[in-house]
């Protein structure tokens, strides 16, 4: 059996690198033994707003809890209809269904593999509250038109920026476009905790101030609860951990793009399509996905020569069994059904070596079906 050569992530890089400065972070808390909704919380927001040019950023649980706090901060709920896509990972369609909502999903453009904003308006009945775009693989979807539609029909935008920290759409960074900006710091996400971890930007203060609650069991002042609210904050700890990471963000953002840039000018096979880039902004390539006809044999072959190789995903959210109880509808969704059979996902991480990302274009030029 070939070993692995290059993985598809490798977080013990990046952490032996920043080890002294985690250590520190992480004792600090320790001393203070004070472990939610502290100090290093508070100072995380405030950096995490600065970086997004944002005024207000809340830490919660996780993304899927951002997304679910924020959707339910905008009172929406049981009978409403949340516009968004089935190409991305459940938990978009998971936090609307948790609110009580029922998620409506628009097919993909092809080329940008994000919502296709020329399907939105068709998608629009009356018990459509708003419109929740995904950011997919690191690249913002096209917003102009989606929140001009938006403003036409006074639906709410709320964005799916799990996957698009740094990310920029005409100069202002993803999750800053709509009412609130969704974002999760899972470990291998662009900007990742050490375990569970999420934030919502938003220029709206009183959008702000019902998230604040609705993390925190609704409660004003201790022991007053003034609405029904969740347990979802961001520990002192992971806040620790993502100050110290915060400021790599854009150096990593940096290393991402340079060698999506290496794949594109390496990678020659007529079998594999790379990834369009957009005019509107900056992808930060959380994931390089490259699409093949032939994607089950490609992979097999990258794993032969020692490449660990992902999909995301192989199976468009409609069609989980799990959805049948969220969203009963037969959807018609042809590009979804599409490129849930041709996407490939190459090792993708800032730390990656000029060597490794040889390996990998190497390894798809040589492949034949
Ligand atoms: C990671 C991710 C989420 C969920 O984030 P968690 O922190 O794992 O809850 C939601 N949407 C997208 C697109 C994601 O990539």
């Amino acid at each position: 059996m070939e070993t692995i050569k290059v993985p598809f992530v490798d977080l013990q890089v990046q952490h032996s690198h920043l080890a002294n400065e985690l250590s520190r972070a992480m004792e600090q808390v320790m001393k203070r033994a004070w472990f939610i909704l502290g100090q290093e919380l508070e100072a995380f927001e405030s950096e995490f707003a600065a970086y997004c040019a944002v005024s207000h950023c809340i830490g919660v649980g996780s993304g899927t809890e951002a997304l679910h706090l924020a959707l339910r901060a905008c009172n929406i709920g049981p009978g409403d209809e949340v516009i968004t896509v089935s190409h991305t990972f459940i938990a978009t369609a998971l936090a609307i269904s948790w609110t009580g909502a029922t998620p409506v999903f628009v097919d993909i453009d092809a080329a940008t593999s994000t919502i296709d904003v020329k399907r939105i308006a068709d998608a629009i009945t009356p018990r459509a509250r708003a419109i929740l775009p995904v950011h997919l693989y690191g690249q913002c979807a096209d917003m102009d038109q989606l929140l001009a539609l938006a403003q036409q029909h006074r639906l709410l935008v709320v964005e799916d920026a799990c996957q698009a920290h740094g990310a920029t759409y005409k100069g202002r960074k993803a999750g800053t476009l709509g009412q609130a900006g969704c974002f999760s710091f899972y470990p291998s996400k662009n900007l990742g905790a050490c375990g569970d971890a999420g934030a919502i930007t938003t220029n709206d203060e009183e959008l702000a101030k019902r998230i604040y609650l609705l993390r925190n069991y609704g409660q004003t002042r201790k022991y007053q609860h003034d609405v029904p609210g969740y347990n979802s904050r961001l520990d002192e700890l992971q806040a620790a951990i993502l100050r110290v990471k915060l400021r790599h963000l854009d150096d990593w953002n940096e290393h991402r793009r340079q060698i999506a840039g290496l794949y594109r000018d390496g990678l020659r096979s007529d079998l594999v399509t790379v990834p369009t880039e957009t005019a509107w902004g900056e992808h930060v390539y959380h994931l390089f996905v490259i699409r093949s006809p032939h994607r089950d044999l490609l992979q097999r072959h990258l794993h032969d020569h020692g490449v660990e190789t992902q999909i995301h995903y192989p199976k468009p959210v409609h069609l989980q069994e799990a959805c049948a109880k969220i969203s009963n509808r037969r959807w018609h969704l042809p590009e979804t059904e599409k490129i849930a059979s041709e996407v490939l996902s190459l090792p993708m991480y800032p730390e990656m070596s000029k060597e490794q990302v040889q390996t990998v274009i190497s390894a798809v030029n040589s492949f034949t079906p």
